[in-house]
């Protein structure tokens, strides 16, 4: 929903130029200006979040048979960057305030290996035991990993989302904050750490350009689709020029945690283009779903529905406004077209998203993945 007729027209003039992409030069100018902007000293964008993320891994120096803590409520590319990597991943109970891991519960699962723990803010809320798992980290010498996925231009005490761990990682996939149909980022303001995920990246091929190209005519497609003024007329049209261009955010294969052969790519040089755009428009959407969030909130206490937790001293981008409510209100979500008018989300029919493959022990995981539902921020 952030694609606009600029981020198009920019897609079809990368489309016309193909010979311009061998310039790496917007690659470099996306990741300065991505670190200015978001409070980081270092960023390095690739071809994903996951594979920002199996970067960020490698960079901390887990080794396999290390372990590391994850939320029982996550995407499966996060366990698949570690089992690519050997890791054991061992998972904790999230809270239902704001949907992030629970600092007490985390400590029970700390064994002699282990070596990290990953926390993520989820929904686009800073997570809310943030500074306690942060110390309880420092305090057992276990690395900290932000999964800001789902959390991009979030804040903190005036620091943004991503800043306070070891390492962060960023996606721009579709169905995120800025939206480069697929990219990620990865962060750190530790030098060392720095260093070896810029060896590593610079040791990455380029994504294939069918792949590059196929990305680029799904921003063109999904502007006349889903944004353009007349898209009852040209979405219809883009269709018939395009076909049907949806890109795959997760095969088939990686739901099943097998690593894709391609696995591991740099970002190519169109969609930094693209994401230095969508950069410009950022704070600006952000605002517009804190607005539409408001109305959330009338609607939940008109409704008696808890409303999501805001942490004191955060500012949440509210990526989507997350909801519990009845399970067979989750299970057929009809009703919400008829009496809010828009389509809700049911990310989560799992512990493991999109799987349907479920983790043991994490009883508010279970609520959240029997009841959560999510509801749009930017159009419907
Ligand atoms: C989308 C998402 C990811 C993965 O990002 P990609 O860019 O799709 O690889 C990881 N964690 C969370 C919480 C996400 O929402």
């Amino acid at each position: 929903m952030t694609l606009d007729e600029d981020d198009s027209r920019i897609a079809a003039d990368q489309l016309r130029n193909i010979s311009s992409w061998k310039n790496q030069g917007p690659v470099a100018e996306y990741e300065t200006q991505f670190a200015r902007w978001s409070g980081l000293q270092f960023a390095f964008a690739f071809a994903s979040g996951r594979e920002a993320l199996s970067a960020c891994i490698s960079a901390l120096g887990l080794l396999p048979g290390d372990e590391v803590i994850l939320p029982g409520y996550t995407c499966v590319v996060v366990p698949n960057a570690f089992h690519y990597a050997g890791i054991k991943t061992v998972y904790s109970d999230i809270e239902l305030d704001t949907y992030g891991l629970d600092g007490s519960k985390i400590e029970e699962k700390i064994t002699p290996n282990t070596r990290a723990v990953l926390l993520h803010h989820m929904y686009g809320l800073v997570s809310r035991d943030y500074e306690q798992i942060l110390a309880l980290a420092k305090r057992r010498h276990l690395k900290v990993i932000e999964d800001c996925a789902q959390a991009t231009g979030s804040e903190y005490k005036g620091l943004k989302s991503g800043c306070r761990g070891d390492v962060a990682f960023y996606s721009s996939e579709q169905s995120k904050i800025l939206n480069t149909i697929q990219g990620g980022m990865a962060g750190t303001g530790d030098a060392n750490i720095a260093q070896r995920i810029n060896d590593l990246r610079d040791q990455m091929s380029d994504p294939n350009p069918d792949w590059v190209k196929m990305l680029l005519q799904c921003v063109i497609l999904n502007y006349h689709r889903f944004k353009h003024p007349q898209r009852w007329i040209t979405g219809p049209l883009a269709r018939f020029r395009y076909g049907r261009k949806e890109m795959v955010s997760t095969t088939p294969e990686e739901e099943k945690g097998v690593r894709p052969s391609y696995y591991g790519r740099k970002m190519a040089s169109p969609v930094a283009v693209l994401g230095l755009n969508q950069l410009k428009k950022i704070d600006r959407y952000n605002e517009i779903r804190r607005q539409q969030a408001k109305r959330w909130d009338e609607w939940c206490e008109s409704r008696k529905y808890k409303k999501p937790v805001v942490l004191k001293d955060s500012v949440p981008v509210y990526l989507r406004y997350p909801v519990l409510v009845e399970p067979d209100k989750k299970r057929n979500t009809a009703w919400a077209t008829k009496e809010l008018g828009v389509e809700v989300g049911v990310w989560f029919i799992g512990h493991i998203h999109p799987t349907d493959r479920s983790v043991t022990n994490c009883p508010n995981a279970d609520r959240a993945v029997q009841q959560c539902i999510n509801l749009p921020t930017l159009g419907a």
